[in-house]
Formats: structure tokens, C-alpha cells, sequence
């Protein structure tokens, strides 16, 4: 990043008041630099673009930037997180900020969840989207449009000041080309305001639930299980009030990410009081450290644990889903050495999270060849827009078995139990659950 244009003089202020401010964009801009600065191996600074009024819309990029992977040789999840579409709430903003702060902090005091965090995810955070309304106190942005009505997802003029058309503003626009940019595989989208305090999922647009509702349901119970009992967690059409062209709506509906806003409640008097703000927003900062711990379950992680081909007859295979998102219109693929796609299952399959199933496709005249491989390709949620992955069948649990009816097979039994000791070698990898608990700190 470029700091040449902050005045130091200005951007400059004690840290002992710190905790008691908010941000201008000048002070922000000051502080990411020290963050960038201080602790280069794990912060990164990069402008998503510019305001209508030409400030830079940073995004903190927060990760172990040593490794390229996780150990296992996975990409590391990605989570995005971003606040002050509203420029009058500035409580919303600030949590970005202390998101932020509590991973660059903790990887420099050696957190052990912080580091295991870090060195497993990334975490890109635009702490401040509407710079421009920000620093005049304002909700809307210079051109007096309402930026969370501004998305293309179910565009409407029947929203206040929502835009001439979806994307119309700078801030958006850089917004949803960021996500475009670096965030097409995250499985976490958080963003955040100020108003009544909730968690809300989608939908704004609809009192239709979401079609992932389990898994949203899910985290909902947890949170309140070992966070907070108190905390409202609800889709945002009941929750808050029905909205249109949301951030939260259009991360869901258009790029398929689990979606949050997370709104703090209304106090926005912080100043002269004696509460901090980290202490202000701690269970806000238990609860995004529960989501970003977590990121690995917020998709389907399909597992075949077994496989039995029969060439020119059927394959059945045992799938778990490891994740907590369940998926549809699976399909599996017969490929050869090349690459090229030999068979596709005549049906799609489905699993349910935390689920598993024996499916059955008939292959055909499938004849299996030198250097072929398997492979499914499943989406990582149910929404339509969610992400396709295609993973490989490992070789070790295929068990072939030449053709020629079945009088020649042995019980299933017998195959059951032997491929199960190679799915359990497989079942290992899997990640340790970190389900996140809250600490006893009162
Ligand atoms: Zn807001």
C-alpha cells in the first residue's frame, strides 16, 4: 500500500485513547500500514479500488504467508469479512478492526488458535467499504445511495436511495470484484453493521429459507450452546426486515458462500465511556472466532471411504460427507490418463451433512484402462451459485472385480470389511475437529 498521501500529524493518535475512538480513514489507513509494517509475514495490504471520492478500500489479507498450503498439501480456506457499508455505524466497523487486530495480535503473542488459524486460512478483511460516508457520519455513500441496496441480486427501486442500477457506485462495484478476484472459493463471508443486535442469514429478499437452512440451523444451535444463549441468530427477512440487493444476499445468492451480517447492537456512544471496545464487542469476537475455526465444516466434504467396480456391469461405493453442508446433484466420473471423461454416472447423487450413503450406478460398457482414475464432482452446497469441486477417488479403497456375473463375487461381507480397513486409513486424514468452546474468562 501507498501511506504518501496520510499526514502522519493526523492519522496519528495515542494508543491509550485508541480503544476509545473510531476510525476515520486517515487513522485506518495509519494503523494497517503500522499492521503491514510490523508483521509482514502474516499482513499484506491491497486496495479493492477506490471510493466515489478516491479513498482506497483496503483489504487486510491475514494468513501465514510462509506457506503457500496447508500441511497436507490442501489450499487453505478463505474467509471474507467486510464493514462500513453504513458509514453511521461505525460499531460494525470496528469489529472488522478488532477481528483483524485479535489474529495479528495473537500470531505475535504465539496464540496457539490463532496460529493453527493462520497457518490453515486466509482471511481477507475490508474493514472500511464506505470510506466516504464514514468519515462524515453518514449512511449512504457521496452520490447519497444506500450501498447495501446497491447489489445485483434482486435489484429493486422500491428500496430507498438503492442506486440508477445494480453496481452504480464504486464501493459495491470494487466489492463484488474483490469476491471475483480472490474469494471465488471462500466458504465464509461475513459483513458487518450496526443496528439490532443479530446474526442474520439469508434471505433479505425472501421469508423463504435458505436452502443450506441445516447448515445455518446448525450453527445458530451451536452459537448458543457455547457462545451465547442470548444471541439472536435468524435469516435476515424475519430477523431484521425484508431488504433487497444486499451484500449478504448477493454473497449467498451469486457467489455461494455461507453468509452473515452481523450487526452490533445501537450504542454508538463509546467515547468517554470506560469500556473498551474489544471487551465492548467480546461476544461478537467469540462468535466470529467460532466461525473462522470452523471454516473447514461450512461445505460438503464428500469422503468414498469404498469402491467396488464391476467393469461392463455396475460400481457402488460408500460416500461420507464430512462437512455440515449437505450437497446435491452429485455425479461420478470415469476418466483415462489423458484426462478424458470415459463415463459419467447415468444419475446425480446426494449426501446430507454429517451423513453418508451406498449408492449404485450401472457402468454400462464402461471398460476400465491403464492410468484411469475416478473422480466426483459435487458442489459445496446446496444454493445453485455454490462452488463445483471435483476430487479425486483414491486408488487404495477401489477394489476391482473382474466381470462375468455375480456368481463370482464374494459375499459383500467379505468386502465390506476389508475395504473398511483402507477407508479408516483415509478417515484419518481428516481434519481434527476444533470446534471452538468458549473460554472461562468471567
Ligand atoms: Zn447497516
Amino acid at each position: 500500500m501507498v501511506l504518501s498521501s496520510v499526514p502522519t500529524a493526523l492519522a496519528q493518535q495515542p494508543n491509550v485513547a485508541q480503544e476509545h475512538w473510531y476510525h476515520s480513514w486517515a487513522t485506518l489507513t495509519y494503523d494497517i500500514g503500522e499492521w503491514e509494517d510490523e508483521h509482514s509475514d502474516i499482513v499484506s495490504v491491497v486496495s479493492a479500488g477506490q471510493t466515489e471520492y478516491g479513498r482506497d478500500q483496503w483489504v487486510v489479507q491475514i494468513s501465514d504467508w510462509s506457506i503457500e498450503n496447508k500441511s497436507d498439501g490442501a489450499p487453505k480456506e478463505k474467509v471474507y469479512i467486510d464493514g462500513g457499508h453504513h458509514g453511521n455505524e461505525h460499531l460494525g466497523t470496528e469489529l472488522a478492526f478488532l477481528v483483524a487486530e485479535f489474529y495479528i495480535e495473537g500470531w505475535a503473542d504465539g496464540d496457539a488458535e490463532v496460529v493453527e488459524v493462520l497457518q490453515n486460512t486466509e482471511l481477507h478483511i475490508m474493514i472500511m467499504l464506505n470510506a466516504d460516508g464514514n468519515d462524515v457520519d453518514s449512511r449512504w455513500n457521496m452520490n447519497q445511495v444506500d450501498l447495501n441496496r446497491n447489489y445485483d441480486h434482486h435489484w429493486t427501486t422500491e428500496e430507498t436511495a438503492s442506486g440508477d442500477g445494480p453496481f452504480s457506485e464504486a464501493e459495491t462495484t470494487n466489492n463484488a470484484a474483490y469476491m471475483q478476484e480472490w474469494m471465488v472459493d471462500a466458504d465464509l463471508y461475513v459483513t458487518m453493521h450496526t443496528g439490532t443486535w443479530i446474526l442474520a442469514y439469508p434471505w433479505g429478499f425472501t421469508g423463504e429459507m435458505p436452502s443450506d437452512w441445516e447448515m445455518f440451523e446448525h450453527i445458530r444451535d451451536t452459537i448458543h450452546e457455547t457462545i451465547d444463549e442470548d444471541l439472536p441468530v435468524r435469516n435476515a427477512n424475519a430477523g431484521i426486515y425484508p431488504t433487497h440487493g444486499t451484500s449478504r444476499d448477493y454473497g449467498y445468492g451469486v457467489m455461494g458462500y455461507p453468509t452473515f451480517t452481523f450487526e452490533t447492537d445501537d450504542e454508538q456512544f463509546l467515547l468517554g465511556t470506560v469500556q473498551s471496545l474489544s471487551d465492548r464487542l467480546s461476544v461478537e469476537l467469540d462468535v466470529m472466532r467460532y466461525l473462522i475455526s470452523n471454516v473447514w465444516y461450512w461445505r460438503a466434504r464428500l469422503n468414498i471411504t469404498s469402491m467396488t467396480v464391476i467393469p461392463s456391469e455396475e460400481v457402488t461405493f460408500s460416500v461420507e460427507n464430512l462437512g455440515l453442508a449437505s450437497t446435491e446433484n452429485a455425479t461420478l466420473h470415469y476418466l483415462d490418463s489423458a484426462g478424458e471423461v470415459l463415463w459419467h454416472s447415468p444419475d446425480n447423487f446426494s449426501v446430507n451433512a454429517s451423513n453418508s450413503s451406498l449408492v449404485t450406478f450401472s457402468t454400462g460398457d464402461l471398460k476400465l484402462v491403464d492410468g484411469g482414475s475416478w473422480e466426483i464432482h459435487y458442489q459445496k452446497r446446496v444454493i445453485d451459485s455454490a462452488t463445483w469441486v471435483a476430487e479425486p477417488v483414491w486408488d487404495e479403497i477401489i477394489q476391482e472385480v473382474d466381470g462375468g456375473g455375480k456368481g463370482f463375487l464374494p459375499a459383500p461381507g467379505i468386502f465390506i470389511s476389508l475395504l473398511a480397513a483402507f477407508g479408516a486409513a483415509f478417515a484419518s486424514e481428516r481434519r481434527e475437529t476444533m470446534f471452538f468452546h468458549k473460554k472461562n474468562t468471567e
